[in-house]
C-alpha cells in the first residue's frame, strides 16, 4: 500500500524543497504584486517593489496580513484572478466575527484536495478504504476540503455532511467505514452516542479518524481512540489559506507535517511581529506559495504554535508544526491570568470527566467570574448520589485546576447529557464581559 500520495514531494531532500519554495516565492510575490491592489498598496505603503524581493529570506520585507485586511477587503478586495476564472467560494465559520469569503480556481481546488488526500494516505487510507466525511458541507472547508481529498485517493466517499448522528452509525455500519473526518468535539459526541445505541468499538469498521477544525488535546485524543476504537489523527487549515489539510499528523504523531510546497510558514511574535527561530512559540502566519484566486502573503492566523525540522520516522521531510495551543484569541484573561480552554479540557479529561465543559466568565463590578459547567458521566452520577461525596469530588477538581490554571474557577459538576451536544466546531467559551464593554 503506497504510503505517500505524492511521494516525491512529501520526501523531498529539505534543500530541494526550499529551493522550489524560494522559485515559487519569487513568482508569486510578482504575480501578488501586479495583480491585487489591495496587497499592492500595503507593499507601496512600504516602499517595497517586487524587485526588492530577491530571495526566501526577504520575505519578512513584506508586510502582513491580518483577519481586519480580510474584512475590509470583503468580499472582492484580495482576489487577484478575474472572477471568471473562479469556480468556487467557501467561507470561515465565523468563530470570532465576520466571515471571510476565499475564492479558488480549479488549480487552487486540486492543491487543496492534494493536501487533503496526503493527509488521508497519511493515515493508512487507500482507494480499498471507505470515508466517511462527517465535517459540515456547505461554505465551510471542512466538508469540501475532504470530500475532495478522499476522491482524489479514491477512496469511497460517504457525504455524511454533519449531524443525525444515528443515522451516522447506521451508515458507518452498513457501509463499513474504515475512516472518519470530522471535529475532534463531534467525533466524541459519536463515540458517546454509539455507546448510547448499546454498541462498541467491535461493531464498527473504523480504524483511523481525521479530525480537526478546532483546538483539542491529548487527553481527548485518548478520549476518542477508545470510545470508537481507532487512531485518531489531527489535521489543520484555514479558509484564508485554503482550508484542512495546511498541515496533517503522519504514523509519529509527533506534530503536523506543514504543506511546504504550497505554503511557507513563519513564526513571528504577536506584539512586535519579529520573526523567530525555530523552535520559539509564536504565532503562525502563512504564504501561499501557488495559489492563483486568493494568494494570501504573510497572513497571521493568531494560532500559537512551534515549528520544528526534524527527521521524522515517516520518512517526510516537510517542517512540523505543534498542535496550536489556540488561538490568541481563544485565550481568556480571567483576573489578570491568562487561560487556555486547552489547559482545563486536560485537567477534565485527566480527572476521569467528560469532554463536555463550557466555560463561564463574566463580570461583577470590577470582579471577574469564573464558573466551569463539567457534565458527569453515567457512572459517576451514580457514584456521588450523596452530596457530600458531590462535594468532595468538586473539592479534588477545583484544586486540579487551580494548580494547573494558577487560578479558582467554581465548578459545578452536572447532571449527564445536559449540555448541548457539537456537531462542528464546539462552543467551549461564554465571556459575557464582552457584553459589557
Ligand atoms: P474561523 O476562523 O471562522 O473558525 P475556519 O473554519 O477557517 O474559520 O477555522 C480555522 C481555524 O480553526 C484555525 O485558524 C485554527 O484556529 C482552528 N483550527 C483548525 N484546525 C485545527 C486543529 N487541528 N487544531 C487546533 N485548531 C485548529
Ligand atoms: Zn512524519
Amino acid at each position: 500500500m503506497a504510503k505517500y500520495f505524492q511521494e516525491e514531494i512529501e520526501t523531498m531532500p529539505v534543500e530541494q524543497l526550499k529551493a522550489l519554495q524560494e522559485e515559487k516565492f519569487l513568482k508569486q510575490v510578482k504575480f501578488v504584486y501586479e495583480n491585487n491592489e489591495y496587497y499592492r498598496n500595503l507593499m507601496d505603503e512600504k516602499g517595497i517593489k517586487p524587485e526588492d524581493i530577491k530571495s526566501m529570506d526577504d520575505i519578512q520585507k513584506l508586510p502582513f496580513l491580518t483577519k481586519s485586511d480580510l474584512r475590509e477587503a470583503y468580499p472582492y478586495g484580495l482576489l487577484s484572478k478575474p472572477l471568471k476564472d473562479c469556480v468556487r467560494i467557501q467561507s470561515t465559520s465565523g468563530t470570532t466575527g465576520r466571515r471571510v469569503v476565499a475564492f479558488y480556481t480549479q488549480h487552487d481546488l486540486d492543491i487543496w484536495e492534494e493536501c487533503c488526500a496526503r493527509a488521508i494516505v497519511a493515515v493508512g487510507g487507500s482507494n480499498k478504504d471507505v470515508v466517511q466525511v462527517a465535517y459540515g458541507y456547505g461554505l465551510f472547508t471542512g466538508g469540501a476540503g475532504l470530500h475532495g481529498g478522499s476522491h482524489k485517493v479514491g477512496s469511497l466517499t460517504l457525504p455524511m455532511s454533519s449531524g443525525n448522528t444515528e443515522r451516522q452509525i447506521q451508515f458507518m455500519r452498513d457501509l463499513n467505514a474504515t475512516i472518519l473526518c470530522c471535529t475532534p468535539s463531534y467525533a466524541a459526541y459519536i463515540g458517546e452516542k454509539l455507546h448510547d445505541m448499546g454498541l462498541t468499538p467491535d461493531d464498527i469498521n473504523l480504524k483511523a479518524g481525521i479530525f480537526g477544525a478546532e483546538p483539542w488535546t491529548e487527553e481527548m485524543r485518548q478520549n476518542i481512540e477508545k470510545s470508537l476504537g481507532i487512531k485518531a489523527y489531527d489535521i489543520y487549515g484555514l479558509t484564508e489559506i485554503s482550508g484542512p489539510g495546511v498541515s496533517f499528523e503522519c504514523e509519529a504523531q509527533t506534530g503536523m507535517h506543514i504543506n511546504e510546497d504550497h505554503f511557507y510558514a513563519e513564526v513571528i511574535d504577536p506584539d512586535t511581529g519579529e520573526v523567530l527561530p525555530e523552535g520559539s512559540e509564536g504565532e503562525l502566519v502563512f504564504t501561499s506559495l501557488d495559489k492563483e484566486a486568493f494568494p494570501l502573503l504573510r497572513y497571521r492566523t493568531r494560532d500559537l504554535v512551534v515549528l520544528k525540522r526534524e527527521k521524522c520516522p515517516c520518512g517526510r521531510t516537510h517542517i512540523k508544526m505543534c498542535k496550536p495551543k489556540g488561538r490568541s484569541d481563544d485565550m481568556m484573561i480571567i483576573r489578570g491570568v491568562n487561560v487556555f480552554p486547552s489547559q482545563i479540557e486536560t485537567v477534565l479529561l485527566k480527572c476521569g470527566y467528560t469532554p463536555n465543559y463550557q466555560i463561564l466568565v463574566d463580570r461583577v463590578g470590577n470582579e471577574d467570574t469564573f464558573d466551569i459547567n463539567v457534565e458527569l458521566s453515567e457512572e459517576q452520577f451514580k457514584k456521588y448520589r450523596e452530596e457530600s461525596d458531590l462535594d468532595a469530588a468538586r473539592k479534588s477538581l477545583t484544586s486540579a485546576m487551580v494548580t494547573m490554571l494558577g487560578i479558582r474557577p467554581k465548578m459545578h459538576l452536572l447532571a449527564p447529557k445536559s449540555i448541548v451536544r457539537s456537531e462542528g466546531k464546539a462552543v467551549r467559551i461564554i465571556d459575557k464581559r464582552k457584553l459589557h464593554d
